[in-house]
């Protein structure tokens, strides 16, 4: 059990070299996070050490560097529960992972009249792939809509969901609001009409534990730069009969077993959809930035950015003119707060936050739909992370309370 009077006690930046550096309250978590020390040194270490093209030599340097990207492998494996290393694909990141499914997956199996159901308020790279498969293929895309304060009913996915759907897209936690969509009952809809469903982890798997069994998704994408790992590269997790059934999504080296000068052979699971040089370095940052959160736990993870969600959240609704967009608790916004100013530009909250040390995120926030949606326009983001403390919330607030007044 995690104890509430320890549980902002701990100060986890000292594991995190640029925050140990430099006097900022980094509130823009969602966009991506900072790194810890062992993640730079895992992936300086790969180059130092165990530097070789993995997956085609022989020789004992290049049997390391498959053995370290292999074993990142396992290691995402066992982190959301998949049953083989071969549902694990490593791609870029999440945008790439939805791309591959929908080249891949949707380009071979929808047909005109077909149905393609996604929410409004989705991240663009959970959008904008559904929209080209449905151009190339003459299916339709399909969008749920929230209420305003975010909420999606199970009334609204049954209304959506029909027989002509085949698949269903959706992200377990919107990037804007903050919210924990309902995936169970999405997962179970799509199910019952024979569709597929397709999770965007990016803003949940930094957060919670996944258990891709448990919650029976048919694909999933995650990010690692976004759960502590480097840029460059992400996660799709997808059911073994689907990914064997589905074409490669780019071809070229390391995908293949064997080619002809008319013919080719892919490889097997996960490789057929790897094509050319992998990010081996980048895979042994998340592979450590995966046992770092695992020492940590989301039970501590979990608690402490709830307790730094509630101290904003409450704060934030004692300043006047402030409006916080969607849920009314903080409980309903996993680390996400967007909101607005009255009178204020998000770009100039940013700016003047950013004098004071807070670093935030203004704009549309790759979900231009929800926001026009909700009729927000652009708006303002703070996010939070776990190694965040009581006092980058209070410089946070110190520095929105004066906003107004600043801007005359
Ligand atoms: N989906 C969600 C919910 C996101 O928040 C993001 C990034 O902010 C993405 C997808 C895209 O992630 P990436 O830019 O790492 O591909």
């Amino acid at each position: 059990m995690v104890n509430d009077k320890d549980l902002l006690s701990f100060d986890y930046k000292k594991d995190f070299p640029l925050l140990a550096a430099n006097d900022v309250a980094y509130l823009d978590n969602s966009a991506t996070t900072q790194k810890p020390a062992c993640v730079i040194e895992a992936e300086r270490d790969f180059y130092l050490k165990h530097n070789a093209n993995p997956l085609r030599g022989l020789y004992d340097l290049a049997m390391q560097a498959t053995d370290i990207y292999e074993d990142a492998r396992v290691a995402v494996q066992k982190f959301i529960n998949a049953k083989s290393e071969q549902e694990i694909i490593f791609t870029r990141n999440t945008t790439e992972s939805l791309n591959l499914v929908a080249y891949s997956y949707g380009l071979a199996n929808l047909k005109p009249g077909d149905e393609i159901v996604t929410t409004i308020m989705e991240h663009h790279s959970n959008m904008l792939p559904w929209r080209m498969v449905a151009q190339q293929t003459g299916a339709v895309v399909k969008y749920i809509e929230c209420a305003v304060d975010g909420s999606i009913s199970d009334e609204a996915i049954d209304a959506a969901v029909t027989e002509k759907t085949k698949i269903v897209a959706m992200a377990e936690v919107s990037n804007v609001l903050g919210r924990l969509n309902p995936i169970a009952k999405a997962i179970s809809a799509a199910h019952k009409v024979g569709a597929v469903a397709v999770i965007d982890a990016a803003q949940s798997a930094p957060h919670m534990a996944i258990d891709v069994q448990k919650m029976d998704a048919d694909f999933l994408a995650f990010s690692g730069h976004k759960m502590l790992g480097p840029m460059g590269i992400g996660v799709l997790y997808g059911k073994k009969a689907l990914l064997e059934a589905m074409p490669p999504f780019l071809s070229g080296g390391e995908m293949i077993s064997f080619v002809s000068r008319d013919g080719q052979e892919y490889a097997p699971l996960p490789h057929k959809f790897e094509a050319g040089t992998v990010n081996a370095a980048g895979a042994a940052g998340l592979h450590a930035a995966i046992e770092y959160i695992n020492s940590i736990g989301f039970e501590v993870i979990e608690a402490r950015e709830a307790a730094l969600t509630k101290l904003a959240f409450d704060a934030m609704q004692n300043i006047p003119g402030v409006h916080i967009i969607g849920g009314k608790t903080a409980e309903e916004h996993k680390g996400i707060l967007t909101f607005t100013v009255e009178g204020v530009h998000p770009h100039d909250i940013a700016a003047i936050l950013d004098a004071d040390g807070v670093n935030i995120r203004a704009g549309n926030h790759c979900a231009q739909p929800l926001l026009d949606h909700l009729c927000t326009g652009a708006t303002a983001r703070a996010s939070l992370a776990f190694y965040n403390s009581a006092a980058d919330v209070e410089r946070f607030i110190n520095s929105l309370s004066t906003i107004r007044e600043r801007m005359g």
